[in-house]
């Protein structure tokens, strides 16, 4: 896909490691001709993200963005805007991590946990937004990452899934509010990926093995394959495409039972 996107300047938030979703979404981008920008959550993943970025893409560079934050939002993209003079998309790949910390049972999710869920996976979107529309002064698009947990009810997935289907309905509601500015919002539901984000998943193992069951394709889904849709939402071929919910799962969301 060499050259479709060439030119094309694309904020990547949520790489923490060379696993992450946000990684091989960037691969897919950067080899199809984009220059990158990349987000990172603090500390612990700093160094990582920038020896990722410094090795594999150079001439790419990295901003801190905590987006619990409003202020770090603000700044990240506002310096971003000092490099760049516009912003044509950007990649949220974001979604609360410490779930071994979430309680068996969805009724007894804390409202602080509840909050926090959605503060990460979904309000951040919506903030994102908001600041980026600026910036999009070409029109521009908006990739974020759900799960199927939203639709189904999946083993202890519970408050996750709530946030997520938050964060399927935001798109829309944004694709509505943004496509006038002819900036698209849309979303990628991926299959279950080994990463940090499912490290304290519960029955993730099972979650792969039904997966590798049943879906249609008969196997699960890498993170190389969710990269290449997010590239396809994003460059040119996806122009007609918003407030849609791509599920790139082997077609395991089909399967009734
Ligand atoms: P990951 O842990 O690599 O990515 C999650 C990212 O969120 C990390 O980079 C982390 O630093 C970032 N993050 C968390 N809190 C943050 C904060 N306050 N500020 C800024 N960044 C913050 O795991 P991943 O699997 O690549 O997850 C990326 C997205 O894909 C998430 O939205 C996740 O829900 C979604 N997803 C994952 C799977 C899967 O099976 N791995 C399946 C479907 C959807």
């Amino acid at each position: 896909m060499k050259g479709l996107m060439d030119g094309k300047k694309i904020v990547v938030m949520g790489v923490a490691n060379r696993q992450s979703i946000a990684w091989a979404i960037a691969k897919s981008l950067y080899f199809a001709g984009a220059e990158l920008a990349f987000t990172y959550q603090n500390d612990a993943v700093e160094q990582t993200v920038y020896q990722m970025v410094d090795h594999e893409m150079p001439n790419s560079f990295c901003i801190r963005c905590d987006v619990t934050k409003d202020q770090d939002i603000t700044n990240a993209f506002s310096d971003i805007n000092k490099r760049w003079s516009q912003i044509d998309g950007v990649i949220h790949s974001i979604a609360y991590a410490k779930t071994e910390n979430l309680p068996f049972s969805y009724l007894d999710t804390t409202r602080a946990q509840f909050a926090l869920t959605h503060d990460i996976g979904t309000y951040s979107l919506v903030a994102t937004a908001k600041e980026v529309k600026q910036y999009m002064l070409d029109g521009g698009t908006i990739v974020t990452l759900t799960h199927m947990g939203s639709e189904r009810v999946l083993p202890h997935y519970h408050v996750m899934g709530v946030a997520k289907a938050g964060l399927e309905s935001s798109i829309r509601y944004l694709a509505n509010e943004l496509g006038p500015a002819n900036i698209r919002v849309n979303a990628i539901s991926a299959g279950p990926i080994r990463t940090s984000v499912t490290e304290g998943v519960r029955d993730f193992d099972y979650m792969l093995s039904v997966v590798e069951e049943r879906a249609p394709l008969r196997r699960g889904i890498d993170a190389e394959e969710v990269g290449d849709t997010a590239l396809f939402l994003c460059s040119h071929m996806g122009r007609g495409i918003t407030g849609e919910v791509v599920h790139v799962d082997g077609g395991y969301n089909i399967i009734g039972m």
